[in-house]
């Protein structure tokens, strides 16, 4: 068995960030590449086959939302987003992007690291879990195996962590999922983390899914899925 550290790439191009992620990861027992440049990015996520990327928003060349939705294209690769301002952080996790989450600049350096290994932690049970098994809800299917669902015949585009989030939910029918369980249970964060991208998820979960969505907002506390529709669609 290989003990090979997994490869992070960081792609910042303001250089004190960059140096002081990479000194960080690289204490946590990673090996890191860095680079400024979002085309030298995308090469190097094809050359190096990272096992994380950290990607800044703003870029000199092709920005952050770019290279992520280009990532996005071939691999559920997971990308953990910076940003200096929250605002684009809806822009980030949504609709075309689909990064798995995003920390917003400036950020404690720990909780990058605490975040990345979280990631990659949940990353590895996911592929070894070998998953094959369906849900269903009303016109809306959940197919583990091959990562897809539809509503009725029309599937629905969904980014790594919205799929794993509606999971999650139909998994637990029935139950209250408070933001800090779906942060451990999506994200992997053992430690109360900042939870709103829990919401933003689910923002974008609802958009996509229209009238089919199953999620139910339990003020205060999380979120359900209703053990039955509550509409009955004949
Ligand atoms: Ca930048």
């Amino acid at each position: 068995m290989s003990s090979k550290p997994q490869t992070v790439l960081v792609v910042e191009d303001e250089a004190s960030i960059a140096s002081f992620v990479a000194a960080y990861l690289k204490n946590a027992g990673y090996a890191v590449r860095t680079t400024a440049s979002g085309v030298e990015a995308l090469k190097l996520v094809a050359s190096e086959k990272p096992a994380l990327v950290v990607l800044d928003l703003m870029l000199p060349d092709i920005d952050g939302v770019e290279v992520c939705k280009r990532i996005r294209q071939t691999t559920d690769l997971p990308v953990l987003m910076l940003t200096a301002r929250d605002e684009d952080v809806d822009k980030i996790i949504g609709l075309e992007v689909g990064a798995d989450d995003y920390m917003t600049k400036p950020f404690n350096p720990r909780e990058l690291v605490a975040r990345v290994r979280a990631i990659l932690r949940r990353a590895t049970t996911e592929r070894e879990k070998g998953e094959s098994a369906t849900l269903q809800h009303g016109d809306l299917t959940i197919d583990a195996g091959r990562r897809e669902a539809r509503v009725g015949d029309q599937e629905i585009q969904l980014a790594p962590k919205e799929f794993d989030l509606l999971w999650e939910l139909l998994d637990h029918r029935g139950l209250v999922l408070t933001r800090d369980q779906l942060l451990e249970r999506v994200w992997g964060y053992t430690f109360a983390g900042d939870t709103r991208t829990v919401d933003v998820h689910v923002r974008q979960l609802r958009r996509k899914l229209g009238d089919a969505s199953p999620i139910v907002t339990v003020w205060g506390v999380g979120y359900k899925v209703s053990p039955a529709r509550e509409q009955q669609s004949a």
